[in-house]
């Protein structure tokens, strides 16, 4: 994230931020780190209104957010009691009693002008070839709670290949950030706001009006006020485009518990009869929820559910969200931009929505309005924006759409219905000849799909051709090789709890 060099004092300087979030404080945080001097920091949050809550979960590019800001690593995992992540477990997804890994590093090697995939897919089908999961150090590894950072001087091996994102106390994390941010130079005022002031002559946003009656005023605003979106929809009346027909899960359940068993360096994700329940383990404590589809199940059910499926006494009363899956129509009108669960909301099935608020600040560094508002920088971010989340919903959707289930109302549902063209499209070109194409800088790249496509049960006709210039023999062997080094490279990694304790001084 960098930023042109500001030459004359900048136009919209004093720069609100409405919610202390993990969105707000990640935009506290960001931007007093990056932007030069000159420009005023204010964050609004009221306790009595809380955060979400929930959000533990992250992806890989997490990593560099945190670096962006100059974090060091192991004194943020301390500060957060957080795990290491190298992948998600996806049960009962594809078929009743099936799982897999959707791992966050590569796969075995490619052959010649062919990716590994379809040498795998061709040898697969004739049952040379195991499953797909051997084949990474990152599904190999987590299942047997083994973890260590890549050792980047092996190279060659897979242990210096290593990837992996965190699972954290989003609560920590926000407290984190805002010290961060503070030491920064960044205001914080504790109230409700009452009044979003707009200008007469433009109607753009002025100042944020407090119970207390203190006004806050700003020349840019960003929205973190959670699913209010009290700037972005209440104030300026942008709405939200509905995916419930795609996503039908509109509700969750979710309860912290008791640590049990080895520290698991992944989040599951266990689909149930009308959604899925996630397990995400930390150092001090297991994540846990329900997200369901109310229109299959109803509240007290789902709530059992969840409650039957803990591995550990539950540490809280189980607490009740709604939602719907979303995307604000323009995450930038005006002088407002809305970050986190104000611009939309993708449900939490491959840990997106801390992502996307990393890109929103991203994406607001590149088109940063230091000299005015712009309507064609503003046109493009919107572009950006949309692109990037309607290529996260269909790689959700998919988990979904592919799936042998009809053991329920909800599978039966998620299975016949229609989905996005660009996912149709996807699915296509992989169930024909096991291709699988990623678009500009789309979130998921080709080996995401390869997992969750193989992982949910997607059979491809046939795999690249080129593949057979590798003799058959040879690619046997290879790929056994590439077993065997990895199932060796578990052997000595360390557990996550070791590793912890030894690099991190945590736990
Ligand atoms: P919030 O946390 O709701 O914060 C809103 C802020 O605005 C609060 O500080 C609140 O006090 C303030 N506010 C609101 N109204 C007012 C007002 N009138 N006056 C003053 N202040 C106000 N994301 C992931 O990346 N990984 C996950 O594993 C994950 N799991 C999730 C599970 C569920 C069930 C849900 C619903 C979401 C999950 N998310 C996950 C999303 C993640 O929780 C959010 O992206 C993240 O927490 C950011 O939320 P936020 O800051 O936008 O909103």
């Amino acid at each position: 994230m960098s930023l042109p060099p500001v030459t004359s004092l900048p136009l919209l300087r004093r720069i609100v931020i409405a919610g202390g979030g993990t969105a707000g404080w990640m935009s506290a945080a960001a931007l007093s780190t990056l932007l030069p001097p000159g420009y005023e920091i204010h964050l609004v949050e009221s306790e009595e209104i809380g955060t979400i809550g929930v959000g533990e979960a992250t992806i890989p590019n997490i990593k560099n957010f945190n670096a962006a800001l100059g974090l060091d690593e192991n004194d943020f995992i301390r500060a957060t009691q957080a795990s290491f992540k190298m992948g998600i477990e996806f049960v009962n997804w594809g078929r009743l009693g099936e799982r897999y890994i959707h791992g966050f590093g590569s796969f075995g090697q490619d052959f010649g002008s062919v990716g590994f995939h379809h040498q795998w897919l061709r040898l697969r089908r004739e049952g040379l070839a195991s499953a797909l999961d051997d084949y990474s150090i990152n599904t190999s590894a987590p299942r047997q709670a083994k973890f260590m950072r890549a050792r980047p001087e092996m190279a060659g091996s897979p242990l210096a290949d290593i990837a992996y994102a965190y699972q954290f106390d989003a609560g920590l994390y926000a407290a984190y950030l805002r010290r961060h941010a503070e030491q920064r130079g960044a205001r914080r005022s504790e109230g409700r706001i009452v009044e979003v002031l707009r200008a007469a002559e433009d109607g753009r946003i002025r100042a944020l009006r407090l119970d207390s009656g203190e006004q806050i005023e700003g020349d840019f605003f960003l929205d973190c006020t959670g699913m209010r979106a009290l700037l972005m929809g209440q104030t300026l009346g942008v709405g939200l485009e509905d995916w419930s027909h795609w996503l039908p899960c509109d509700r969750a359940w979710a309860v912290p518990c008791e640590s049990a068993g080895p520290l698991l360096p992944m989040t599951r994700a266990t689909a149930h009869s009308a959604g899925w329940q996630w397990r995400i383990p930390l150092q001090h404590r297991t994540g846990n929820g329900h997200v369901f589809a109310s229109r299959f199940m109803d509240e007290g059910e789902a709530r059992d559910l969840l409650m039957r499926h803990l591995d550990g006494k539950p540490l809280a009363e189980a607490r009740s969200i709604r939602f719907q899956p979303g995307r604000r129509h323009q995450a930038w009108h005006q002088n407002c931009l809305a970050v986190g669960l104000s611009g939309g909301f993708l449900e939490p099935l491959e840990s997106t929505s801390i992502h996307l608020i990393q890109t929103a600040l991203a994406r607001l560094m590149s088109f940063f309005p230091h000299g005015g508002l712009d309507a064609a920088d503003i046109a493009e971010y919107n572009r950006q924006t949309q692109f990037e989340y309607e290529r996260i919903r269909d790689f959700i959707i998919l988990h979904y759409k592919a799936t042998a289930r009809d053991d329920s109302p909800f599978w039966n549902h998620c299975r016949q219905m229609a989905v996005p063209e660009t996912l149709q499209r996807k699915i296509d070109l992989f169930c024909s000849n096991g291709r699988i194409v990623r678009e500009a800088d789309e979130l998921f790249a080709e080996l995401s799909w390869l997992q969750v496509m193989n992982g949910q049960g997607l059979q491809p006709r046939g795999y690249h051709p080129l593949a057979e210039q590798t003799p058959k023999a040879e690619a046997v062997d290879l790929l056994a090789h590439i077993r065997q080094v990895i199932a060796r490279c578990v052997q000595v990694m360390p557990t996550q709890a070791a590793y912890l304790a030894e690099h991190c001084q945590a736990l």
